[in-house]
């Protein structure tokens, strides 16, 4: 097992200076799931790993509702972000990749709580069968309408999944608005959200800066990326931070993130970015 330094500073540094200073901002934590099934991923190190066991997140859902979360949407939470006091207790749940799993292990949860959640589907990977990605059986089209019917959002993942950052803009172009307009079609709603694919390219700040026009011109009107924290007044609505979460966070280290203990690892993932920047530019020369 690797060394969870992320979890130990969480939880033993991180934690208890949060609690003395009790300094706390308007920040509505948004989780990000991706796969609820028991998969075997002992060759990834527990940072990087993107699959939750049925048993871990119903114990997760279960501690949200007995602290008394209110699951929101990403457009309340914006509100809310700008208020301490209505923003408390409050989250958002957020899947990536429209995986059939969300269907059979995670819906049933989240309905038995009354909880919400907005999937960001690849569409390219939703058909009127079980598609796969990542090797893993996606929803189909009947199913995510289903789920809709039932109070779950459906955002846009682009339509192939592509790393953005390495597309001209016309790809880009389609990519953003092809995944929304199919939504559309088959939902029949206005699709309002956005998931930025892989690692989000957040010290780029032109490439930033165009994609947010491009969003918003597009019709979207807010978006998560896979930034590690929470968001909080002050950040750019298209681009939201989230809590990364998978099997190996027991309740302990769920908790600690959701009260914004996590927050610190924004900064070594941000330098590790600039780092490889600099590294591929030297590269290029
Ligand atoms: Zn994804």
């Amino acid at each position: 097992m690797g060394l969870r330094i992320d979890r130990l500073a969480t939880l033993y540094i991180v934690d208890p200076l949060r609690r003395a200073s009790s300094s706390g901002n308007a920040s509505v934590p948004i989780l990000m799931y991706h796969s609820i099934a028991d998969e075997d991923e002992g060759g990834v190190h527990p940072y990087y790993r993107t699959a939750t066991a049925p048993s871990v997140f119903a114990a997760q859902m279960e501690s949200l509702h007995q602290a008394g979360f209110s699951v929101i949407g990403l457009a309340e939470a914006i509100r809310r972000s700008t208020a301490p006091e209505a923003a408390k207790n409050s989250v958002v749940i957020t899947f990536d990749d429209g995986f059939r799993n969300f269907y059979s292990n995670a819906f049933p949860v989240l309905n038995r709580y009354g909880f919400t959640a907005t999937m960001f589907l690849p569409t390219a990977h939703i058909g009127e069968s079980h598609l796969k990605f990542k090797e893993k059986e996606c929803l189909s089209w009947a199913e995510v309408k289903e789920l809709h019917r039932h109070g779950i959002s459906f955002g846009s993942h682009t339509v192939t999944h592509p790393q953005l950052h390495d597309c001209d803009a016309h790809s880009i172009q389609k990519e953003i608005t092809g995944s929304k307009h199919t939504i559309e079609q088959e939902l029949g709603c206005a699709v309002q959200s956005f998931s930025y694919p892989y690692a989000f390219p957040e010290v780029d700040a032109s490439f930033k800066r165009n994609l947010r026009e491009q969003l918003r011109q597009a019709g979207y009107e807010n978006g998560v990326c896979t930034t590690v924290g929470r968001p909080g007044p002050s950040s750019d609505p298209f681009f939201l931070k989230r809590l990364p979460v998978n099997s190996d966070d027991d309740l302990q280290l769920f908790r600690a993130k959701l009260a914004g203990s996590y927050d610190w690892l924004a900064k070594p993932q941000y330098l590790a970015k600039m780092a490889k920047n600099w590294v591929n530019a030297g590269a290029h020369q």
